[in-house]
């Protein structure tokens, strides 16, 4: 007997046909002696539509008041699907029991709208699952220690999922979703994409980070740190098929550097259409700038990804950076007020019309050339590449986001991804 979490996504639970689906799913691996834990998302749709009711009477929600609001809106998603899964595996003879976020507690800390998992406390749970319940419970909330709900951010059932198998030392984490796996590049734009078998947490933390949605960046980090066996599959494959083949399919994130696997040099292609770009242009070249710039932006606490700094001409410089799009009005303005008066006559520009596209690979580490076949690549299709990051094993570029397909596919090609590699 294992203890096990299984995670269903939006489009898995996205009708009652669907969660009578996932019920029978369930029931099959209880019946097989398992302990389950099941973390469902709000049916597909669900949140944006409650994201929606809040925005139409408020469109900026910035304030810790209203996000507050909003996450006590956008939870219900999940505790309706939490609760119909519940009644679901009743009507399939099991017993069950649904909670939410603060049932539990899953405790949070106060960030509204991007919490963070602080604890999880097993007790009611566990008591549950030796009485022989199928235990669900909410994903993407929690509870902070002022009993105000809290939300983790979008796609967060996945941080839900991991978390809770690392505080019950689950034997697997199952993340069940509307594509079997992880594949070398998102299957929807690429066709041509593979699924790999395994990807190494490394490279999957790179791949999530970088904008491949498929798991939440922070269910990654958590999978990391607790070790938690992790594995990505399909819940669109008939509910009854064999369960060693069901518990072998999917895509299983790995934690062994040396393990012989697939190994290319470049493992995925991830995209993100989320970040805008904005640059000073002429500002003075001298030490602090860079401060100058994005201290105010820290302060207001919006992240900075991609930086560049041009060399200087004349005591002036060029510096860019990019934001997440949603910030993107805000950081202008806020230049605008706090930054430009004080950089004599720097101009400022910006572009949310950009994406960012980067190959990932462990393989990187040990291969030279890699990053110059990605620029030869997106040169022969004519892109221009704005912005250029590299890591260990990552190399991301900026280009304009109407190029933003042609070039996932043409690196796809170039690197072979459709193409097993040699073990
Ligand atoms: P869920 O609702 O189950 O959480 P998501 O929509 O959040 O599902 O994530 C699954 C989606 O992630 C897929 O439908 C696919 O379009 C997208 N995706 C992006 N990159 C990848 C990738 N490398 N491999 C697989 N799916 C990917
Ligand atoms: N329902 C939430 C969202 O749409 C969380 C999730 O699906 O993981 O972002
Ligand atoms: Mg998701």
């Amino acid at each position: 007997m294992a203890l096990i979490v299984h995670k269903y996504g939006g489009t898995s639970m996205g009708s009652t046909e669907r969660i009578g689906q996932v019920a029978k799913r369930v029931a099959k691996w209880a019946r097989a002696g398992h302990q389950l834990v099941v973390v469902p998302s709000a049916m597909s749709g669900e949140t944006n539509r409650l994201l929606g009711l809040a925005k139409a009477l408020s469109p900026e929600i910035v304030t810790a008041e209203l996000q507050r609001e909003l996450d006590a809106v956008a939870s219900t998603g999940e505790q309706v699907s939490a609760s119909l899964l519940a009644i679901a595996l009743q009507a399939e003879g099991l017993q069950a029991v649904a909670y939410s976020g603060w049932q539990v507690p899953i405790r949070t800390d106060s960030a509204f709208t991007k919490a963070r998992i602080e604890e999880i406390d097993q007790t009611r749970v566990m008591a549950d699952l030796a009485a022989g319940k199928v235990v669900v419970i909410t994903g993407f909330q929690g509870v902070d220690a002022h009993g105000n709900v809290t939300t983790l951010g979008r796609g967060g059932s996945d941080t839900s999922a991991v978390a809770i198998a690392a505080a019950m030392k689950a034997d697997e984490c199952l993340i069940y979703t509307d594509v079997d796996g992880v594949y070398t590049t998102d299957p929807r734009i690429v066709e041509q994409a593979r699924r790999l078998h395994t990807i190494s947490f490394e490279e999957m933390l790179e791949m999530a980070s970088l904008g491949s949605k498929v798991l939440q960046i922070r269910s990654v980090e958590f999978a990391g740190k607790y070790r938690v066996p992790l594995r990505v599959l399909s819940s669109f494959t008939p509910w009854d098929i064999d369960l060693a083949t069901e518990a072998a399919s999917g895509t299983l994130i790995t934690f062994e550097e040396d393990e012989k696997m697939e190994r290319a040099v470049v493992s995925g292609i991830a995209f993100n259409r989320d970040e805008a770009k904005i640059s000073l242009l002429g500002v003075p070249d001298k030490p602090g700038i860079a401060f100058q710039i994005l201290g105010p932006v820290a302060d207001a606490n919006i992240d900075v990804d991609v930086i560049i700094q041009n060399v200087s001409h004349d005591g002036k410089t060029d510096f860019s950076f990019t934001v997440h799009r949603n910030e993107y009005t805000r950081t202008l303005a806020l230049l605008e007020a706090t930054v430009l008066p004080k950089t004599g006559g720097a101009k400022l520009t910006g572009d949310a019309r950009i994406c960012k596209v980067s190959i990932v690979g462990i393989g990187m580490r040990s291969h030279v050339g890699v990053a110059s076949r990605m620029f030869s690549t997106l040169s022969d299709e004519g892109i221009n590449i704005q912005m250029i990051t590299t890591s260990e094993i990552k190399t991301s570029v900026v280009i304009d986001e109407k190029y933003m397909e042609l070039a996932v596919r043409a690196l796809h090609r170039a690197f072979e991804l459709e193409q097993a590699p040699l073990v």
